[in-house]
Order: structure tokens, then sequence, then C-alpha cells
């Protein structure tokens, strides 16, 4: 176990050493390619974001719900009707939780100003959009 875990610990900072000093010498630690300054090549950010989108885009092009992954969706949302609704039903009871406490409905974090569901600082971002 524990020549396991000093393994493991030795692989994970090799590579944090080799991803360092590919960093440091402007090259993709993925393909070894030279880099205009970022962490991976174009190329290669290219493919990661390829990737992590691919599965969402898919589904969505064959109508599939992207929270269940089972039932199909209505109309051009990403959602099934019942993920949908769950969602609405979610932000409502988040929404009247927050409320209850005089706590901001946006930030969730700051406490709201007085005969407002919004703390200081998200009325302002608010006024200032509008
Ligand atoms: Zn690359
Ligand atoms: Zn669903
Ligand atoms: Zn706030």
């Amino acid at each position: 176990m524990k020549i396991d875990y000093e393994q493991k610990e030795f692989m994970r900072k090799y590579s944090k050493a080799r991803n360092a000093a590919f960093r440091e010498k402007g090259l993709c630690p993925r393909c070894g390619k030279k880099t205009d300054g970022k962490y991976l090549c174009t190329e290669c950010s290219k493919k990661h974001a390829d990737s992590q989108s691919t599965a969402y885009q898919k589904k969505k092009a064959k109508g599939i719900c992207v929270r269940c992954h089972k039932k199909l969706t209505s109309n051009d949302h990403v959602l099934c009707e019942e993920c949908l609704s769950k969602t609405n039903e979610d932000s409502r009871k988040s929404y009247a939780y927050f409320k209850s406490r005089r706590i901001c409905t946006r930030c969730h974090k700051e406490k709201a100003e007085d005969g407002h569901i919004l703390c200081a600082a998200c009325l302002e971002k608010c006024r200032r959009r509008t």
C-alpha cells in the first residue's frame, strides 16, 4: 500500500514537473508543440474544448435531455419536460428560501437590502445593466 502511494505521489510530482518544464519553455504538455503563451497549443486546446462539448452537442442534436440523458426534449429546449419543471421548481424553491431569510436571491451570499430581494452590490449591478 505504502509503495503504491509513494509511486502515485512520484508520478504526480513527475507529471507536474514535466508540465511545468513544458510550460516554461512555452511548449504544449500534450503534444510538445510550441504554444502562443497559453497552457496548451491552439490545436490541443481546441481538441480539449471539443471533447468537452461534443457529448453535450450530440445529445442536443438528437433531442435528448442533457440533464437526465434519457428522455426526449420538447421544442427547442435542451431539457425534457420533467427536468425542465424540476429545474423551475428548484429555482422557485431556492428563491423562496432565500427570500424568506432575507438573503440576496441573486448571489445568495449577502443580506438583502430593506424592501429588496437583492443585496446592495447586486442591486447596483442590476441597475447598471438596465
Ligand atoms: Zn498541443
Ligand atoms: Zn430530462
Ligand atoms: Zn447579492
